[in-house]
């Protein structure tokens, strides 16, 4: 597991592109900067990792597209110490780019392959996330609620209604909403029964699967 000049210059190059293309939170592009994309991949993808691309992780799902983790993780504001629930481990990238920004992070993931692989992985390159935990994301993870921010990084058919319960005042929620392509929203929980939604153009994600462990 190597992470060359070569990778950390294609890493820049990367950042300068998530700039042109409109993240302007220096937090969170500098920990996209930290992160080696490339070790998240399979070898035969590797020399393309620092592309804005999505590509396969197994078990049929993808890795998101640099700029959707960018956009997802700027909306969610963070702070150092904050806690972050995230739906979707994935292999695993966009759990280390929130504990690059000092989040506390609890992941779930449904898919066993992808759950066993990012609990072994991640803490090989130093990553290690609160929980992670094998199970449904729909449901939120009550036990350790509230969350300051909860971000989906699969597209849910509408709103599951645990993670807007599990958001502290002021909380966040950001999660691509619909059915190819999806409306990313942000619900903001402005009092216990309230929250304001505003939504952020079409981005693309796998499913979020209902029901299906
Ligand atoms: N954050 C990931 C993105 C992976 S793609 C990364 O950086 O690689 C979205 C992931 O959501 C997939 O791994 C998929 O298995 C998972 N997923 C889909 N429905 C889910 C659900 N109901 N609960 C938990 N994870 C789910």
């Amino acid at each position: 597991m190597k992470d060359s000049f070569k990778h950390q210059g294609l890493r820049k190059q990367l950042i300068t592109l998530l700039k042109d293309k409109g993240i302007e939170n220096n937090d969170v592009l500098k920990a996209m900067n930290k992160v080696p994309r490339h070790l998240f991949l399979d070898s035969s993808f590797e020399a393309h990792a620092y592309q804005n691309k999505a590509f396969p992780i197994g078990a049929d799902q993808t890795i998101s597209h640099p700029f959707t983790v960018a956009f997802q993780t700027e909306l969610l504001q963070l702070k150092p110490n904050d806690v972050v629930l995230e739906i979707g481990t994935g292999c695993g990238y966009q759990t280390a780019v929130l504990l690059e920004m000092g989040a506390k992070v609890f992941s779930i993931e449904r898919q066993q392959e992808l759950f066993k692989k990012a609990k072994l992985f991640l803490p090989k390159l130093g990553y290690r996330p609160k929980q992670l935990i094998f199970g449904d994301g729909y449901k939120g993870l009550p036990d350790y609620a509230p969350y300051d921010s909860i971000v989906v990084t699969a597209g849910a058919p509408y709103v599951p209604k645990p993670l807007l319960a599990q958001l502290k005042i002021g909380g966040r929620l950001v999660i691509p909403i619909g059915n190819d392509p999806q409306i990313m929203h942000l619900y903001v929980r402005t009092s216990e029964k309230e929250f304001k939604k505003e939504t952020f153009g079409e981005f693309r994600f796998v499913p979020m699967l209902e029901n299906k462990n």
